[in-house]
């Protein structure tokens, strides 16, 4: 949770549909979350998110949306605030912390780097509200009629190796959990696991040890080993949040930055049923 900062959200489909209606997406404040005895906390922002995109007929959640419920099941993101002008977008760089990264956040574009909607290691504010008009730029030459929500602007995650974790719900076991490393591995080796949640921690570092692709995260050549437990964590925190929100159809974490300390998720997709 404590890569996590406030955003707000009024989504232009929203606004043309229901002007009275605002939708806000924000970090649960310390004093929202409440801690059980055991230690677990009360969600408040998934069944929000869940709910409103229902309302709106919306059944691909925003990458906002997205990682805000990944915070509240404990899935490290990078940090992110939404912009809606060059000049936001550049104060929020600021508070950020340089190099920047820039995406899309339109209902209508959910892969966002086919739409020239990602651009990344952007260095300073003017290359931060020059990549504003760009992204905005490339969303409508891609998509002329595209609603476009906003320029989610975030923290740069240093690179490493990358790694995925998906869920899908298969019509006959149910919600299923995938590991896998990430670009060629998944797309052209298949080299992916695949287990029926609820998962045990067992069962995640299996999803990792099985790998073919195993010996990269355990340290290969010039990459340190990367963090197996950190990585369990995820895979777990994945089967409890897709177990507890049934309503999720597909989620996909791609790509997950695996470090020899920690992971962080720079991009999250969920899909509801
Ligand atoms: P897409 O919708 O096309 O999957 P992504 O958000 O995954 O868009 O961005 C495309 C690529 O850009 C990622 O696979 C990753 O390599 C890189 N990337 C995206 N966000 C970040 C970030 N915050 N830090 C570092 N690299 C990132
Ligand atoms: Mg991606």
């Amino acid at each position: 949770m404590s890569h996590y900062t406030v955003v707000l959200i009024c989504t232009t489909e929203l606004q043309e549909e229901k002007p009275q209606q605002k939708q806000t997406i924000f970090k649960p404040k310390d004093h929202d979350i409440h801690k059980h005895a055991e230690g677990r906390m009360t969600l408040n922002q998934t069944a929000k998110i869940i709910n409103q995109a229902k309302k709106e007929c919306r059944k691909t959640l925003l990458e906002t949306e997205a990682k805000t419920i990944c915070a509240e099941y404990d899935i490290p993101v990078n940090k992110f605030q939404l912009a809606k002008n060059e000049k936001e977008a550049a104060t929020q760089a600021d508070q950020i912390g340089y190099p920047i990264v820039l995406k899309i956040v339109s209902p209508d574009i959910s892969h966002k780097s086919d739409a020239g909607g990602v651009l990344v290691n952007l260095k300073n504010q003017a290359d931060v509200a020059n990549g504003y008009k760009k992204i905005i730029e490339n969303a409508k030459k891609y998509k002329a009629d595209a609603k476009i929500v906003g320029v989610l602007v975030q923290e740069m995650a240093p690179q490493s190796t990358e790694v995925i974790v998906g869920a899908i719900k298969d019509p006959q076991f149910g919600q299923t959990v995938m590991f896998g490393l990430g670009g060629i591995f998944v797309e052209l080796l298949k080299d992916v696991n695949f287990r029926v949640a609820p998962l045990t921690a067992e069962d995640a570092k299996e999803m990792i040890t099985q790998l073919k692709a195993y010996p990269l995260l355990n340290g290969y050549r010039n990459t340190p080993p990367a963090d197996i437990d950190a990585l369990v964590t995820i895979i777990c925190n994945v089967s409890r949040l897709v177990m507890e929100q049934p309503e999720i159809k597909e989620l996909d974490l791609n790509p997950i930055m695996a470090y020899p300390k920690g992971a962080k998720t720079v991009d999250a997709r969920i899909i509801l049923e």
